[in-house]
């Protein structure tokens, strides 16, 4: 269970509950700061549209709980909205367009800078956001000289024991994972008895895949009738609560290992030169 506005994460590492002065004065050699990335989007018959943005919240939250007080890992209030454009037309999804949620990370991201952060982490629940934060964090990087990471932590790779290959394969909304976790994390959110499962029909093609090497462009319209992708029948609240414990396992460690990364020592210096 995930309760807003309480544990760790919002007690004790959420940023804006400090006054202006406590955050001038944090220690901000080794610190990381968090910007959850998330979407609100129409996700199936039985999952609130409000799924993307959950799972970023609670993930935070119960990952942070894991992290030692001394640490210096900082939330900020999340960016709920993400780059939908692929579900619009269905109820209830609400998209920001590639270039205002390109602007609304970059100036956090010059906020941050002037406030003092030195590194800052995109935490990406919505795989539609997954290209644009891969530019937005490089144009952070060289606009602000900021120390930018970017991920999603649907990408861990913890459930390969848990649901079928077809899922991993083609899973990406609104399926066994995705459900399992709210499931696991808001329960009372899902409507169990709307659950479906469809999963895209590219597996004729030998090359072609859904968001591997070789691509094509979609939106929900052209892949699904259900607006999901996935099985979502076969989701259960502990596999939820497996995923979400091997998942912020690797987060706590994440965060602390990313909060004293320093990018000036990834340069080795001199290349070595062929001998003459
Ligand atoms: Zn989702």
């Amino acid at each position: 269970m995930f309760l807003r506005y309480e544990g760790a994460a919002w007690e004790q590492r959420f940023l804006p509950r400090l006054t202006s002065k406590q955050v001038n004065d944090l220690p901000k050699e080794e610190a990381l700061v968090i910007l959850s990335v998330g979407a609100v989007e129409q996700h199936g018959d039985h999952l609130p549209v409000m799924t993307d943005a959950l799972i970023g919240e609670a993930t935070l939250t119960q990952a942070l709980e894991k992290i030692d007080a001394d640490e210096q890992v900082w939330l900020l209030p999340p960016v709920s909205y993400g780059k939908s454009n692929e579900h619009l037309g269905w109820a209830g999804t609400i998209s920001l367009s590639a270039n205002t949620l390109h602007s609304v990370i970059m100036d956090i991201a010059r906020s941050l800078k002037l406030s003092g952060f030195r590194r800052l982490l995109l935490f990406n629940t919505h795989g539609g956001n997954t290209d644009l934060l891969n530019v937005v964090a490089r144009e952070i990087r060289i606009a602000t000289g900021l120390m930018v990471f970017n991920m999603a932590p649907h990408s861990l790779n913890v459930s390969a024991d848990l649901v079928s290959e077809e899922e991993l394969e083609y899973g990406i909304h609104g399926g066994d994972y995705e459900t399992s976790v709210v499931m696991a994390i808001k329960p009372n959110w899902v409507q169990e008895h709307l659950r479906t499962a469809e999963f895209p029909d590219v597996a004729r093609y030998e090359l072609l895949t859904l968001e591997g090497r070789i691509r094509f462009a979609w939106v929900t319209d052209d892949i699904s009738e259900s607006g999901i992708a996935g099985d979502a029948t076969k989701a259960t609240a502990e596999k939820g609560e497996i995923i979400q414990e091997r998942v912020t396992d690797i987060l706590a460690k994440a965060f602390v290992e990313l909060s004293k990364f320093e990018i000036k020592d990834v340069k080795k210096g001199k290349a070595g030169r062929v001998p003459e």
